[in-house]
């Protein structure tokens, strides 16, 4: 089976990966308007950064910071509502550019050891039942946060 050159999973049958964010959003209109809006807006925002952080090409390198920054701020203890966090992130990007035109796969802009194998892809969020979306979401960030935490870290920077 053909695989995603960014995020490792098997492509669909649309041979695009991109496919796979049209999938989790149709399992969000069937999931997201039963359970409160707070868990809703937060399944929907781990669901698309953990996307977006698995395909780095398609992101500036200060978006893809920034995500990886946010994500870590909405898993921490302290994580604000989301929508203190999207206000807080407006004002933080505003006038900044987050999207990028590139090959998919195209890595230069990002660290080079970005990883391009990942814990869970959005196959494995996914294959799971639709009640589960809002934990396999939230998990799904978590893995991606480890597993850009264990290929980033320079033990030459660690100190400073
Ligand atoms: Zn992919």
């Amino acid at each position: 089976m053909p695989e995603c050159v960014e995020c490792g999973a098997e492509l669909p049958r649309s041979a695009e990966c991109w496919t796979r964010v049209h999938e989790l959003l149709e399992v969000e209109n069937r999931v997201l308007a039963g359970i409160d809006g707070e868990t809703a807006k937060r399944a929907h925002y781990f669901a698309i950064a953990s996307y977006q952080l698995q395909h780095p090409s398609r992101l500036t390198r200060a978006a893809a910071e920034g995500l990886r920054s946010g994500v870590r701020e909405m898993l921490g203890p302290g994580a604000p509502s989301i929508d203190a966090f999207r206000r807080a992130v407006g004002r933080r990007v505003s006038g900044t550019k987050v999207g990028r035109v590139a090959e998919a796969g195209d890595r230069h802009h990002v660290h080079s050891n970005w990883p391009r194998r990942w814990t869970v892809t959005a196959v494995d969020v996914l294959a799971q039942p639709d009640d589960a979306y809002p934990q396999a979401a939230t998990e799904w960030a978590s893995a991606c946060l480890r597993d850009l935490d264990a290929a980033l870290t320079d033990p030459s920077t660690a100190s400073s």
